[in-house]
């Protein structure tokens, strides 16, 4: 599983898909966003050339993970405006490692009721936050927001919005020896006391008492609803800064509703980045332009989606290569998903 955060960093080109009537708004350009993050140990002069490199290679937008600290990103984001690109604070919302601040009872817990806080489903870094706590958005809005403040940050980017995967995408089963045909309580969040209290104070179903509470649609609504309050919050405090927030987000949101719980047509965001990784989900490249349609039009056209692109790190050799995770797009697969995105369903350029 760690390689699914790697993986997000290669996905490196982003489309941007959009209704016409965005389309002025970009000078006939495509927007193209990059996914990087640092700085580590890198001096002033190596980040200089490393996004100069990138805006010769056509980057509109980088979308930059260095941690939480805002004077990573003042020194940065600096480096990234004096190139000519926007810079976007890509920081994980829901999944974080434990700190003196986020301590264990704000963790979420599953249907096993194991807390995400020691016994996190998947993988070790699966630390993911209850998103009904109110020191939950308390911690997170004060990070934004003074990661907003830094005068260089034109936008923060959300990640890990979401709740933990209740199904892995199909792509994904094989390599780690899943079958995720219907929702399993190891991976089924949040049954926390205080989710299951409000869950009753509003629909009056003791969700513990329930036979097979992934039957209950009401219980998946209101955790949709839960991300979705929590993330138009954090809107509202970038907002107040006179910044703009957008977040990466699974593909749909049928998908995203189905796989991670996220509702995401109803947020206010600025614009979404839907992480269209056709590999994940055991599709060829045409089927971006299918994701991208959905996705259009689930906004009614009136926000900008930007489609992510999972490309291959190694062109040529996907046949050789067992692992998902080392597909992607090949070059040529890259034209016919930006065409298939952009052409039918995006409007004229
Ligand atoms: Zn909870």
């Amino acid at each position: 599983m760690n390689k699914i955060l790697t993986v997000f960093v290669i996905a490196l080109v982003m489309l941007s898909c959009r209704d016409k009537s965005e389309a002025t708004n970009f000078e006939n350009k495509i927007p193209v966003y990059a996914w990087t993050a640092g700085p580590g140990e890198a001096t002033d002069a190596e980040l200089v050339a490393k996004f100069k490199n990138f805006k010769e290679h056509g980057i509109d937008g980088i979308m930059y993970n260095g941690g939480q600290d805002p004077e990573t990103y003042k020194r940065v984001g600096k480096f990234v405006k004096d190139a000519g690109m926007e810079f976007h604070t890509w920081i994980p919302t829901m999944r974080q490692d434990p700190n003196d601040k986020l301590t264990p009872e704000l963790f979420g817990v599953n249907r096993l009721n194991e807390s995400a806080f020691d016994k996190p489903a998947y993988a070790s870094y699966y630390t993911f936050l209850c998103p009904n706590k109110e020191q939950v958005f308390n911690y997170l809005a004060k990070m934004y927001s003074k990661v907003a403040d830094v005068e260089y940050v034109d936008a923060i980017h959300l990640d890990y919005i979401r709740f933990p995967d209740v199904i892995l995408a199909p792509g994904l089963w094989e390599k780690y020896n899943l079958v995720m045909d219907k929702e399993y309580p190891k991976y089924d969040y949040c049954y926390g006391d205080k989710c299951v209290a409000d869950f009753k104070e509003k629909y009056g179903i003791d969700i513990k008492e329930v036979e097979d509470p992934t039957q209950v649609q009401e219980w998946k609504q209101f955790r949709y609803d839960l991300i979705t309050k929590l993330v138009n919050r954090l809107a509202e405090v970038v907002h107040n800064k006179g910044k703009k927030i957008n977040a990466a987000v699974f593909p749909g949101p049928t998908i995203a509703k189905n796989l991670v719980r996220q509702e995401w047509n109803k947020w206010n965001l600025d614009s979404f980045f839907p992480m269209n990784y056709n590999d994940f989900y055991l599709e060829d490249a045409a089927w971006v332009g299918e994701m991208v349609k959905e996705e259009v039009a689930s906004v009614n056209g009136k926000k900008p989606i930007y489609s992510g692109l999972f490309i291959t790190p190694f062109p040529g050799e996907k046949a050789d290569r067992p692992d998902p995770e080392d597909h992607g797009l090949s070059p040529d697969e890259m034209v016919e998903a930006i065409e298939n995105g952009d052409i039918q369903h995006a409007g004229q350029l």
